[in-house]
């Protein structure tokens, strides 16, 4: 056993309360001293497997001076030394991979096949990050005027940082500080509360790597954290991914203090399936975006548009699928879909399916039914389909976040985009079809960031960039890949000229290029 390898396993198995997650301040662990904590559960068993520090606003200014002091000579570390250690990072996390999941089923619950694609995801957002020499590269006009020339360089814009949640413990965070330290800033992460874990075993890879002390940094912790991240003058941006409402906050409140901000907000996923798609193929997709993750993806389908007379078949078929779906905890090899984060979330999501029978939906399977829901002490909830959805419903209208699927059926495709285009998010959506015609004209209509053609989870590979429009995001750069690299860097014009002699006079006037 590695020495990374033992201290996941002393994590992960669960440390006594006296051992909270710590912070992660100056390239060591720090052992909070706020005396607020908060608990972390293991969702599979629903006991508390350990607590968390929450930083005090003077353990985020420590983060934050280390990162400050730690800036200057990270700036100045060579693009091919920075290359080096991102690619050692790649490495390490590659190498690692069953222990970050680990951290990712014991915490968040989801399931060891869900918590390696996170993984992947992830590490697609550092092996991008490893190209940062070629990204960052500026542009040069020779003689914009004679003897004159102009060029712009990028750089890093100092100390950055980020705020994830829970539904991607290890792959958010990737997102994020791949791209802002290969720029050349230092970073500091305030993970979500729920599942902290991953975040500090990254920051011993990280470490491992020759990451530099004060380059990257943790501070775990709460509402107290992130404001006094958002107010902090020597933060220069915060990324942000969660809620809508907290977005919205995180951008109002750190462009107020005069931050770059970006907050990906909530989301409420539309997949419309047109009377001549492929029924296996869009069942199939339907069913794993809907209940993958336990429907804890901001890119899970959430609802599905039946369009003119697809519905009765369509229903069918996603009902058909529905008892095959292995429940069950992440240590049982065979689960494909694991417990809800928490017990309030769990109940949360439940309470959709009565509030929809009352609103006139018909709830076609009952996830309280399934027995884990009954008999565990874990937060589990087995999968639900509501049919006959309305817009007005609140099944609709609100983000369940859970493993409950709903369909609206509408007459026409006009009626489907109209729903999508009203709704006010616009994350990510898909459109089902075999018509090659139909889906450019939804490619081209539709009111949304990120749009699936036959493909329900339309991610973006790392190379492009991910942003949903509308509530889903708040800022005006999406995250990662090449938008990432603007995000994090500014751009910066110089105009020189050299000593000609004989050719110099004075002259007031404007200086002129021709
Ligand atoms: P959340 O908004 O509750 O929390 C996100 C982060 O904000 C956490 O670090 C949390 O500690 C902090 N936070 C929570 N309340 C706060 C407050 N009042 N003031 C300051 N900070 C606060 O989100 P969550 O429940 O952890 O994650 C699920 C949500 O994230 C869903 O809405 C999901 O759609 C969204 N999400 C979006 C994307 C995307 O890319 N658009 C990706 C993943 C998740």
């Amino acid at each position: 056993m590695t020495q990374l390898q033992e201290r996941a396993s002393a994590t992960s198995t669960g440390a006594p309360a006296s051992h909270a997650v710590p912070h992660w301040i100056g390239g060591r662990r720090v052992q909070g001293t706020s005396g607020r904590r908060g608990p972390v559960f293991n969702p599979a068993t629903g006991e508390q497997a350990r607590e968390v520090d929450f930083a005090s606003i003077e353990e985020v200014d420590a983060a934050v001076a280390a990162a400050r002091a730690a800036f200057p000579a990270w700036r100045s570390t060579s693009l091919s030394k920075r290359t080096e250690i991102m690619f050692r990072i790649r490495n390490l996390v590659d190498q690692h991979r069953h222990e970050i999941a680990a951290h990712l089923t014991a915490e968040h619950g989801k399931v060891p096949s869900d918590a390696l694609g996170e993984v992947a995801r992830g590490l697609e957002n550092i092996e991008f990050s490893t190209g940062v020499a070629h990204l960052m590269k500026g542009s040069y006009s020779e003689q914009a005027s004679t003897g004159v020339d102009v060029y712009m360089i990028r750089q890093p814009l100092g100390v950055v940082a980020g705020i994830t949640p829970f539904n991607f413990p290890a792959m958010v965070p990737m997102w994020m500080f791949a791209n802002a330290i290969a720029c050349g800033n230092t970073f500091i992460l305030k993970p979500s509360e729920k599942d902290p874990s991953a975040s500090i075993y990254l920051a011993e890879l990280l470490a491992e790597a020759g990451v530099p002390a004060g380059v990257f940094n943790v501070v775990n912790g709460d509402k107290v954290a992130v404001d006094r991240i958002l107010e902090h003058p020597e933060i220069a941006a915060v990324s942000f991914v969660g809620s809508t409402p907290i977005a919205k906050y995180i951008y109002e409140t750190g462009t107020k203090h005069g931050k770059r901000v970006q907050a990906l907000g909530g989301a409420k996923n539309h997949m419309i399936v047109l009377p001549d798609a492929d029924i296996d193929m869009a069942a199939d997709a339907a069913v794993s975006a809907a209940y993958g993750s336990s429907g804890e993806r901001c890119m899970a389908v959430a609802t599905v548009v039946a369009v003119g007379g697809v519905g009765d078949t369509l229903v069918e078929a996603i009902k058909a699928r529905l008892p095959k779906i292995v429940i069950g905890p992440g240590s049982d090899p065979e689960s494909e879909m694991g417990p809800l984060v928490t017990k309030q979330h769990r109940d949360k999501v439940a309470s959709y399916l009565d509030l929809a029978k009352i609103q006139g939906a018909k709830v076609v399977a009952d996830g309280r039914q399934h027995p884990l829901y009954k008999d565990s002490d874990g937060f589990f909830l087995g999968v639900s389909l509501i049919d006959d959805v309305g817009p007005g419903m609140e099944c609709y209208q609100d983000e369940i976040f859970g493993p409950v699927l709903t369909i609206t059926r509408v007459d026409t495709y006009n009626d489907a985009l109209e729903l999508v285009n009203g709704n006010p998010y616009g994350n990510g959506t898909a459109i089902f079809t075999r018509d090659g015609g139909a889906a450019r004209q939804y490619q081209f209509d539709v009111n949304v960031g990120m749009v699936g053609i036959n493909v329900p989870i339309p991610v973006p590979v790392s190379y492009y960039s991910f942003g949903g429009w509308k509530g889903s995001l708040f800022g005006d750069l999406h995250m990662y890949g090449p938008e990432g690299i603007q995000f994090y860097t500014r751009g910066k014009v110089v105009t020189s000229r050299w000593p000609d002699p004989g050719t110099s006079k004075v002259d007031l006037g404007f200086p002129r290029t021709r």
